[in-house]
């Protein structure tokens, strides 16, 4: 009951103390998580190859690296969906007693909604056992803040590509989950929706405080969106770049121009 009253002030943006939530509070909704030596081979491939990652609680990681790099690999590692060959993945606080993996949710290029089930229906899919007897009024809580509220008793069928997306990102958050992976989430969008999602994004999880990790092609969106780049090379993380540059961040701003062409750069002259 806490709990829920505690995730309804955050998605509100008020605190039961009167005072506005800080960032140290908003950190509160991550899990700080630890990478060490994991290896994962298909075959003859290894994917990924000793990988070693610190991650604070609330980080924003972006990781962009060609196609076949290993980034959705490492990302399905950690998510658990892969294990791993060699090496550990230790989460500071995830479980919350239910079971490691528990506040961990992932995102996909496709929503993967229950076509037969409604909007409201799909985000509740999402809640927490714990939830379970407020589910409605959280899911619609979540949906406000999204901004599909009116959409909620529409068919997925009914909905754009950039709002079925947002679903998705609806079910997700309404876990609250405390690290949020997210495999291109926006890549099939086009480019106008993309940058509404880009600003949604950034919102939730400057309001949640859950650690993100997004692996996305466009380098832009990385460093526009991140705290820190990774960029990945044939499984092995060849460049991590720290993007110190306060929010809200405007789209021409000249710091992030500059750190945006040193990733470009390092990505291209991988293709040697
Ligand atoms: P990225 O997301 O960077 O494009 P992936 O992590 O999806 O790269 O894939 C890295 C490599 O591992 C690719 O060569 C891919 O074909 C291979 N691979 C990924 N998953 C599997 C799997 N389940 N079985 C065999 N090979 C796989
Ligand atoms: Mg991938």
């Amino acid at each position: 009951m806490q709990d829920i009253r505690h995730i309804k002030e955050r998605l509100s943006g008020a605190a039961a103390s009167g005072d506005t939530p800080g960032a140290d509070a908003l950190a509160d909704g991550g899990t700080a998580l630890s990478i060490l030596g994991i290896r994962k081979r298909f075959g003859e491939t290894e994917v990924v190859r000793a990988i070693d990652l610190e991650i604070p609680s609330g980080q924003f990681v972006a990781v962009v690296g060609r196609s076949g790099s290993g980034k959705s690999t490492l990302l399905r590692l950690i998510a658990g969906l892969e294990t791993p060959d060699a090496g550990t993945i230790a989460f500071d606080r995830i479980g919350g007693g239910e079971g490691e993996g528990g506040y961990l949710r992932m995102m996909f290029q496709e929503p993967r909604l229950l076509p037969w089930a409604r909007v409201l229906a799909n985000v509740e899919v999402g809640i927490r056992e714990a939830d379970k007897a407020h589910s409605k009024a959280l899911a619609s809580d979540v949906l406000r803040e999204v901004g599909l509220e009116s959409k909620q008793f529409e068919w997925p069928s009914a909905l754009s590509g950039g709002q079925r997306q947002r679903v998705a990102l609806a079910r997700a958050l309404v876990s609250r989950p405390r690290i949020l992976l997210l495999d291109e989430p926006l890549g099939a969008l086009d480019a106008l929706t993309r940058l509404s999602m880009q600003s949604l994004l950034a919102r939730v999880w400057a309001k949640l405080g859950f650690t993100a990790i997004l692996v996305t092609h466009d380098v832009q969106e990385a460093v526009s969106l991140a705290d820190r780049v990774l960029v990945i090379d044939d499984g092995s993380i060849v460049k991590d770049v720290r993007v110190g540059v306060a929010r809200p961040r405007t789209r021409d701003s000249a710091e992030l121009a500059k750190i945006q062409s040193s990733i470009l750069e390092e990505l291209l002259t991988e293709d040697n």
